[in-house]
């Protein structure tokens, strides 16, 4: 078996769902190819990390009972082979009721996940660029510490304007910016320095419309996913939580002593 043939059957192989033979034969490739078996890896990861992480749901002893009522009307339903037709028609209902039920259920998992993996995705791969920033030696483009500077250097090669906020006098000084490429897109990278730490805040046009900020640990760093102001937020850094954290509150809100500057150059 090759890796064109592998990959394909990985996620049913995961999922315990290809029979023996062909079982036998994945495992030997996985046992010789780095590849396919990163992608094994990556799939098993990922199924532990939504158990643990994604919220989890106890019915209510109201919808047991009525559960337990509606599968015991079924079970009296089921044995007589020769119902009525009123009677079949229940049962049929019953059964598109269930299906439209399990549907529902589908689509609210899959967006919960779908919406969970797309942050997922935007904080991974804002750790990942952090980190090839830092190891190449190109956390800065523009190196200024003037937002009058940073902010149109970046607005030149983007489609969107960053709001950009010096905050030194709280401790948070502006070094530059760069661009990043994550996910697809190119975006734009603000640089601070916070004593001895940076951190790297990744800007772009935010794509809901819901407001958040998470905090969470990837790799190591401290990562805070935060939408405002129009724009979808990732701080990463090495420092301390509660400084990232509340960072990232200064710069998703509005900057009320001079909302007039942004507003003024903010959009082009
Ligand atoms: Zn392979």
């Amino acid at each position: 078996m090759n890796c064109r043939q592998a990959e394909p059957l990985i996620s049913a192989f995961a999922d315990g769902e290809i029979d023996a033979p062909r079982g036998y034969a994945i495992e030997k490739h996985l046992l010789c190819c780095a590849g396919c078996a990163a992608m094994l890896h990556g799939i098993l990861a990922l199924r532990l990390r939504l158990r643990a992480e994604l919220p989890y749901f106890v019915a209510s002893p109201a919808l047991q009972a009525r559960v337990r009522a509606t599968l015991g009307a079924v079970r009296a339903s089921a044995p007589s082979r020769l119902r009525p037709a009123g009677d079949r028609w229940r049962w049929l209902s019953g059964g598109v009721l269930a299906g439209c039920t399990a549907s529902v259920f589908a689509w609210m998992v899959g967006t919960t996940v779908l919406a969970w993996r797309a942050n997922e995705d935007f904080a991974v791969a804002a750790v990942a660029a952090h980190t090839r920033a830092t190891l190449g030696d190109h956390l800065i483009e523009v190196a200024s510490s003037d937002r009058h500077t940073v902010k149109p250097w970046l607005s030149a090669r983007l489609d969107y304007s960053p709001p950009v906020q010096d905050l030194a006098n709280e401790g948070f000084t502006l070094i530059g910016g760069r661009l990043d490429y994550v996910q697809r897109r190119n975006i734009a990278t603000l640089v601070y320095r916070y004593h001895q730490h940076t951190i790297d805040v990744f800007v772009r046009p935010d794509m809901s419309l819901t407001s958040r900020s998470e905090l969470r640990s990837v790799r190591g760093f401290n990562v805070v996913h935060a939408s405002g102001r129009g724009m979808d937020w990732v701080a990463v850094s090495d420092a301390e939580p509660a400084v990232v954290s509340g960072f990232v509150q200064r710069l998703t809100h509005e900057d009320v002593s001079r909302p007039s500057l942004d507003a003024i150059d903010g959009h082009r």
